[in-house]
C-alpha cells in the first residue's frame, strides 16, 4: 500500500478531468490524476468521440469514391480489410492518447492508474494494477463520467454490443439493428453501413436526434432513406438469442407483425452518470438517484473542498462542456473568480451529412414564449454545395425578433458541425443579423450560408451566390 499526500487529486481522466488536471498544475496546484484505465482520455479519446471519428472519415471517403462514379471518375467496389481499418482507428486513439500523457508529464502531474472509492472528505483509495495507493488531498474534482445504459430485458449476448462494443469492429454484421435513433447510435449506423452492414434504426419518440431542430432532421430524414430502414414511434418488447442471430420483438407505428433477425443488435439508448460508483458519500458529497452530482455554477458539490464536472454533473453529456467545466473547477481552486455560465453549448452529430445546433432550437423558443423569427438558407441554391454535390443541406438561424440577436442556429449538411462555430460565436457575443449579414464571407464558401440566412431575416437578400 503507497501513501501519496497531494494538493488535489482529479478522479477520472477523460476531457473533463485531464483538462483540469493540466489547468490546474498550470496554475501551480500539486496535481494527482486518478483513472481505472491505463490510457488517459477517459470515454471521449478511448471509446467515444476519436475511434468514431476516425471510422466516420473511412465511413465518408468510401461513400464519397463512390458518388464520384457520377462526375466520372470511378473506383469501383471497396475491398474492406478490416484489420487495417481498426488499426487505423486504434493508431489516432494511440496517438492521442500518448500525447495526452506527454502533456501530463511536462506538467508534472502524476497519473496513479486503478479504480478511485472515497474513503472520507479528504482521502481517496485507489486498487489498480500495482496494489493499493491511499491518497490524501486538500481538494478534490470528480470527473468519473458515465457509461452506456443497459436494457434490462436484453440477453447478455455477444451479438448484443454497445457503442464500445461497436466500435471494436469485431466483424461487420450483414443486419443490424440499431435500437435508439439519437447520436451515437446513428454516428455507429453511418460506419457500419459504409463497411457493408444493412441496417435498421427504431426510436421509441417521432424523431431522430429529438433535441435536433425538426426542419433540419426533415432534411436528414430525406438523405438517409436509401440508407436505413427508420422506425419511428416503435420500441423493442424483446429481443431473443437464437443461434442464427437475435431475434427482436417490436411494438408501436412501424412495428414489424413478426420478430425480426438481426446478427448484431447496437443498444444505443443514452449514458448513465458514474456518480454512484465513487463512493461520494464517503465524503459527504450528494449523489441524485439518477447518478447525477448536483453543482453549482463553480463546480463545487456540497462539499466544500470537492468539485465534480463532466458528464456526471448534467446534460448535454459532450466532450467540449466536461473541459471548459474542469478549468472554471481548476481555477477555483486556484483562487480565480471563474464560474461555468455558457449562453449555449454546441452539439454535433458527426453523421453523413452532419446534424448540428446551437443554442435555441425553434421548438424551444416557442415554448420558452420568445418573440422569434427563424430564417433558412437552403443548401440547394449555395455554389459550393452545388460544386461539392453537397446540396442536401440547410442553414437556419433564430434571432430574437425584438433586438434582431441570433439566439440559435441548426445545420444539416456536409461540415456543418464545423461551421456551426460561427454561429455559437454570434450567440455568444451577442450579435444581431446586421453584425452577421454585413460580416464578409468567403466565396465561394458553406459558410456563406449563415451570412445569407441573416441577409433573409433583415429582408435585405439581394441575390445568391
Ligand atoms: P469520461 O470521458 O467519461 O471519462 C471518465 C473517466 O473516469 C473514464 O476514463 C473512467 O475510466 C474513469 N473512471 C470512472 N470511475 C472511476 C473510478 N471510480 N476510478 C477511477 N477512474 C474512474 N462527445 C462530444 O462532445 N463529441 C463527440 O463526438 C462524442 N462522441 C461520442 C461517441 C461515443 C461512441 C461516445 C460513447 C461518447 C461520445 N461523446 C462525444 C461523449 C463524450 O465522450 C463524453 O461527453 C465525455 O467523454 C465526458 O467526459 P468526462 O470527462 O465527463 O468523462
Amino acid at each position: 500500500m503507497s501513501e501519496i499526500k497531494t494538493q488535489l487529486v482529479v478522479l477520472g481522466a477523460g476531457p473533463g478531468g485531464y483538462s483540469a488536471a493540466f489547468r490546474a498544475a498550470d496554475l501551480g496546484i500539486e496535481t494527482v490524476l486518478v483513472d481505472a484505465r491505463e490510457t488517459l482520455g477517459g470515454v471521449c479519446l478511448n471509446v467515444g468521440c476519436i475511434p468514431s471519428k476516425a471510422l466516420l472519415h473511412v465511413a465518408k471517403v468510401i461513400k464519397e469514391a463512390k458518388h464520384l462514379s457520377s462526375h466520372g471518375v470511378s473506383f469501383g467496389e471497396p475491398t474492406i480489410d478490416l484489420d487495417k481499418v481498426r488499426d487505423w482507428k486504434d493508431s489516432v486513439v494511440g496517438q492521442l492518447t500518448k500525447g495526452l500523457s506527454g502533456m501530463s508529464k511536462m506538467r508534472k502531474v502524476k497519473h496513479v492508474q486503478g479504480y478511485g472509492k472515497f474513503t472520507g472528505s479528504n482521502t481517496l483509495e485507489v486498487e489498480g494494477k500495482d496494489g493499493k495507493t491511499t491518497i490524501t488531498f486538500d481538494n478534490a474534482i470528480i470527473a468519473a463520467g458515465s457509461e452506456p445504459v443497459n436494457l434490462p430485458f436484453i440477453p447478455d449476448d455477444p451479438r448484443v454490443i454497445d457503442s464500445t462494443g461497436a466500435l471494436e469492429l469485431a466483424d461487420i454484421p450483414e443486419k443490424m439493428l440499431v435500437l435508439g435513433g439519437g447520436i451515437i447510435g446513428l454516428e455507429m449506423g453511418t460506419v457500419y453501413e459504409a463497411l457493408g452492414s444493412k441496417i435498421d434504426v427504431v426510436e421509441f419518440l417521432d424523431q431522430l436526434i429529438p433535441a435536433a431542430d425538426k426542419d433540419i432532421i426533415k432534411v436528414y430524414m430525406k438523405t438517409i432513406k436509401d440508407k436505413f430502414n427508420v422506425m419511428l414511434e416503435t420500441k423493442v418488447t424483446a429481443v431473443e438469442a437464437k443461434k442464427d442471430g437475435l431475434y427482436v420483438t417490436f411494438e408501436g407505428k412501424k412495428a414489424p407483425s413478426d420478430p425480426v433477425r438481426y446478427d448484431k443488435v447496437l443498444v444505443a439508448v443514452g449514458r448513465k452518470p458514474n456518480g454512484a460508483l465513487v463512493a461520494a458519500d464517503k465524503a459527504g458529497v450528494t449523489v441524485d438517484e439518477r447518478g447525477f452530482i448536483n453543482v453549482d455554477k463553480q463546480m463545487r458539490t456540497n462539499v466544500s473542498n470537492i468539485f465534480a464536472i463532466g458528464d456526471l454533473v448534467g446534460q448535454p453529456m459532450l466532450a467540449h462542456k466536461a473541459v471548459h467545466e474542469g478549468h472554471v473547477a481548476a481555477e477555483v481552486i486556484a483562487g480565480k473568480k471563474h464560474f461555468f455560465d455558457p449562453r449555449c453549448i454546441p452539439s454535433v452529430a458527426y453523421t453523413e451529412p452532419e446534424v448540428a445546433w446551437v443554442g435555441l432550437t425553434e421548438k424551444e423558443a416557442k415554448e420558452q414564449g420568445v418573440n422569434y423569427e427563424a430564417a433558412s438558407f437552403p443548401w440547394a441554391a449555395s455554389g459550393r454545395a452545388i460544386a461539392s454535390a453537397a446540396t442536401d443541406g440547410l442553414t437556419k438561424l433564430i434571432f430574437d425578433k425584438d433586438s434582431g440577436r441570433v439566439i440559435g442556429g441548426a445545420l444539416i449538411g456536409t461540415n456543418a458541425g464545423e461551421m456551426l462555430g460561427e454561429i455559437g460565436l454570434a450567440i455568444e457575443m451577442g450579435a444581431d443579423a446586421e453584425d452577421v449579414a454585413l460580416t464578409i464571407h468567403a466565396h465561394p464558401t458553406l459558410n456563406e450560408s449563415i451570412g445569407l440566412a441573416a441577409e433573409i431575416f433583415e429582408g435585405s437578400i439581394t441575390d445568391m451566390p
